[in-house]
């Protein structure tokens, strides 16, 4: 602002200074050619009109002889240069206390006689004019740059006011006070609202694995406990009874059952857990499912002539090849785990409109109608009771969770003592 400030000074410095120099000249010129109209020369001897003027508007107009004599007017005494007469042109001449400009007009009255009209005025001093601009200036620009800095100031801090809300809303997270907070949304630049976003789905990642951890934590130590109790019962019995070595193995292999169950559940865990951080959503690649649940039906350790395929060719997808088996090798589990004794599970695959469906059917005991959407959620189980109810509720929910991050759904199809039919719906890659 200073350095605009200066420059606009010099240039009005040196546009002022031509302007003044310019005037001086016209009026000089003005002031001597209508005198010159009031000089005549009658019988030889100098006629002055009354209209001539010797000073007017600082311009002195003096009468020379034509032998460079003073004949009239008087020579300003600051002009202290003796000038040769010039007919008609305007000039500068520089003596020791001022400067002036000096134009000579010739009047003749006839061949060989006539006077000089010579006119004189100061010429404007470039040191004053820039001495009183400077004077101005230092009067005007240091509140020019006081008003500028404050106007400045307030402009910035009303265009990072956005920037200090975020720095506010981000602390208060890291401190720990609300992980749920995020940032106002405001009108104005695209810059700020860029910034907002990127920072509101950061702490939409941060709260959900936040609370994903929280989740897991909760279930971990819920779901443990009670085979961390049997443990602990089974241990403190053998301690205080001298059991037989048949009691001993019985009591070893319970202890390994819930070892292997709380394995199982931490494993089912992890998963959901990482599935509710969407880390795994990113690792989506082309994968053939024909030959993937293929491949996964025939290594189940189930009877073969209870688990009947039947998959279209070449149906492809967009997912991760570890969870399609895992949501599929989880269907298979429960089609066995709820059939009827020597039931039968039905896998197939098929494309069907813009959609890939992938289905698993039992004729086992079924789900009744009021408890179907309830099956997905975290936990729940039908009847705990229910024959071959080993699992924790998990399964479902997982499976749900896998089929969403493939961009689908799960739908299922039941009824009591007759059957159940899971179907995974995915779009298709190559339609
Ligand atoms: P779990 O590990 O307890 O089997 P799931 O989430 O896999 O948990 O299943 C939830 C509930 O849905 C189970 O308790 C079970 O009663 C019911 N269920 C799941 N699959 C079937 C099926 N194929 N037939 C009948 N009931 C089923």
């Amino acid at each position: 602002m200073t350095t605009m400030a200066g420059l606009t000074l010099v240039s009005l410095l040196l546009a002022s200074d031509s302007v003044v120099r310019n005037s001086a000249m016209d009026q000089l010129s003005q002031t001597v050619r209508s005198n010159l109209l009031a000089v005549d020369i009658q019988d030889g001897s100098l006629q002055v009109g009354e209209e001539f003027t010797y000073y007017q508007s600082g311009v002195y107009t003096l009468i020379y002889s034509q032998e460079e004599a003073l004949l009239a007017g008087q020579v300003p005494v600051s002009f202290t240069a003796s000038e040769p007469f010039q007919n008609g042109v305007t000039r500068l001449v520089t003596t020791d206390q001022d400067n002036y400009y000096v134009l000579d007009l010739w009047y003749a009255k006839d061949w060989d006689t006539g006077v000089w009209v010579r006119g004189l005025i100061e010429a404007p001093q470039r040191d004053q004019t820039i001495q009183n601009l400077l004077s101005l200036a230092a009067i005007v620009l240091p509140g020019f740059i006081l008003l500028s800095a404050l106007g400045g100031y307030w402009i910035v801090k009303r265009a990072f006011r956005p920037l200090e809300e975020i720095t506010a809303t981000a602390q208060a997270i890291s401190e720990g006070a609300d992980l749920a907070a995020r940032i106002e949304k405001r009108r104005g630049s695209k810059e700020f609202a860029r910034l907002t976003d990127a920072f509101n789905q950061m702490f939409e990642r941060l709260e959900r694995s936040f609370e994903a951890e929280k989740r897991f934590t909760a279930d971990a130590s819920h779901e443990l406990r009670t085979p961390v109790s049997i443990i602990k019962g089974a241990c403190e019995y053998a301690e205080k009874f001298d059991e037989s070595p048949e009691e001993r193995a019985e009591t070893i292999a319970m202890i390994h059952r819930q070892a292997l169950r709380m394995s199982g559940l931490i494993t089912q865990l992890l998963s959901m857990t990482r599935l509710d951080q969407g880390t795994e959503g990113a690792s989506l690649a082309e994968t053939d499912l024909s030959t993937l649940v293929r491949t996964v039906c025939r290594e189940q350790t189930y009877p073969p002539e209870d688990l009947i395929v039947d998959v279209e060719e070449g149906l492809t997808v967009q997912g991760s090849a570890p969870l399609l088996t895992q949501l599929l090798q989880n269907l298979i589990d429960n089609g066995f785990k709820y059939g009827r004794e020597k039931g039968q599970v039905w896998v197939s695959a098929h494309r069907q409109g813009d959609e890939i469906q992938l289905c698993v059917r039992d004729n086992g005991i079924g789900i009744p109608k009021d408890q179907q959407d309830k099956i997905w959620q975290r936990f729940y189980q039908v009847d705990p009771s229910r024959p071959h109810a080993s699992g924790a509720g998990l399964g479902l929910s997982m499976v749900q969770k896998i089929a969403q991050a493939h961009g689908g759904y799960m739908t299922v199809d039941s009824v009591p003592d007759l059957g159940s039919q899971f179907t995974l719906h995915l779009p298709a890659k190559n339609i």
